[in-house]
């Protein structure tokens, strides 16, 4: 007879990995983990590469948070290492600090500025907009254009294969300008890569007697077989989940080519964006994050497709709605099925590791509090 488990967790991401270890010891409940691909820790995975050289499969992780407890909580599992996140983008034929900060700025303009300086001089050439309606006006209104089109308009164009014009606002939002000389790509308090890699840190976290592991599984698969006692948790996209029914929810992906190089660092930081140049939109050499010494390093291209993997949901109106409607159903089928539906692909959003994980202890929580 097949074992029965209290909990079936669909999919060994982050979101996977995290409520199952909750349930199984605050709440004593059977796991059994499964997915589709043939290893654990979802889209942070991190193996060997045939160089000996650790690589990032599914495009670099640089971990961060400003939350304590959770650093706290994954400390469980993992010792870290500093976070050496640092990125220059490649534009007229030099590389710049990014996100523009004054080093960038004096680069770029051929003289030094104060905080004061660059901003009156910003005040000079931006656009002024004070409701920007989309991610160009909103970067002409802090930038101007010059700036706009070194720096962002290419990045875009092929990030999404869509104008600015035509993205929310938020997409090129999110990227800070600073009036100082950090050069470090994020502003979080807690900057840390696990030591031994992502897939070590997941692996000792469903590293428990009542969590078992099932890979290379589909929740299709399975769906009429495995009958959960207490719960399931699906953390797949939420479209499939329903057939499709009102359609597919569309997703950027890409496709990441590895090349190894014999020598012991091929770029000078980790990240190298290209705007205008190569189909490719960045160059990533993550020993430079791992800390791993070799005598040689792989750097990985990327390039955005609409085909392969969904990385990246596509920040539109009409993408939203649709989602809503999704999420109706996810709401009757909890109701109805004590399915619970979390994680990014089952949220339809761009959430980093640490904001998945989080979500992934709100969603726990709730699954303990109902079967109370
Ligand atoms: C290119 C890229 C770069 C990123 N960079 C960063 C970064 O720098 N810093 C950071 O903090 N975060 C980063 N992230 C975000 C991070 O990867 C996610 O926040 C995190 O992986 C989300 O965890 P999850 O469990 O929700 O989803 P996932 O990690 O995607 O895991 C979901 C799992 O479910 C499995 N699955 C899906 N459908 C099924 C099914 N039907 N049956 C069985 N299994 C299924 C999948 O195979 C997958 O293993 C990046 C993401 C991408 C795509």
């Amino acid at each position: 007879m097949e074992k029965s488990y209290d909990a079936l967790i669909v999919g060994a991401g982050p979101v996977g990995c995290v409520v199952a270890e909750q349930l199984a010891k605050k709440k004593g409940w059977s796991c059994l983990i499964i997915d589709k691909r043939d290893h654990i820790a979802g889209n942070c995975y991190d193996r060997y590469h045939e160089s000996g050289v650790l690589i990032h499969q599914y495009g670099p992780h640089y971990f961060r948070s400003n939350k304590k407890e959770l650093i706290d909580y994954l400390s469980q599992f993992t010792d870290w290492i500093p976070g050496n996140y640092e990125v220059k983008s490649s534009t007229r034929g030099e590389l710049f600090p990014f996100p523009i900060n004054l080093l960038t700025l004096g680069q770029f303009f051929g003289r030094t500025f104060t905080a004061e300086e660059a901003q009156e001089h910003l005040d000079n050439i931006r656009i002024p907009n004070d409701d920007p309606q989309n991610s160009e006006e909103f970067v002409l209104s802090r930038v101007g254009k010059e700036l706009y089109e070194a720096f962002y308009l290419g990045y875009t164009l092929k990030q999404w294969e869509m104008h600015p014009r035509d993205l929310n606002k938020s997409v090129c939002g999110r990227i800070p300008i600073r009036f100082n000389e950090d050069i470090r790509y994020v502003d979080h308090e807690y900057q840390l890569t696990p030591k031994e890699g992502f897939t070590e840190m997941f692996g000792k976290m469903i590293d428990h007697e009542l969590i078992d592991v099932q890979l290379n599984t589909s929740f299709e698969e399975v769906r009429d077989k495995i009958k959960p006692n207490a719960a399931t948790l699906y953390t797949g996209p939420i479209d499939a989940y329903f057939g499709f029914q009102y359609g597919k929810l569309p997703w950027r992906s890409l496709d990441i080519t590895f090349t190894e190089f014999k020598e012991a660092y091929k770029q000078p930081c980790v990240q190298i964006n290209y705007p205008n140049d190569h189909a490719y939109t960045r160059s990533v050499e993550i020993k430079h994050v791992t800390g791993q010494q070799s005598d040689n390093t792989v750097i990985s291209y990327e390039v955005p497709t609409w085909d392969g993997d969904p990385y990246y949901p596509v920040p539109a109106d009409d993408n939203a709605a649709l989602f809503k409607k999704y999420w109706k159903l996810a709401d009757e089928e909890n109701k109805a099925n004590k399915v619970y539906f979390s994680g990014r692909l089952a949220r339809y959003t761009y959430i980093n590791t640490d904001e998945a994980i989080e979500m992934a202890l709100e969603t726990a929580q709730q699954m303990m509090n109902d079967a109370e």
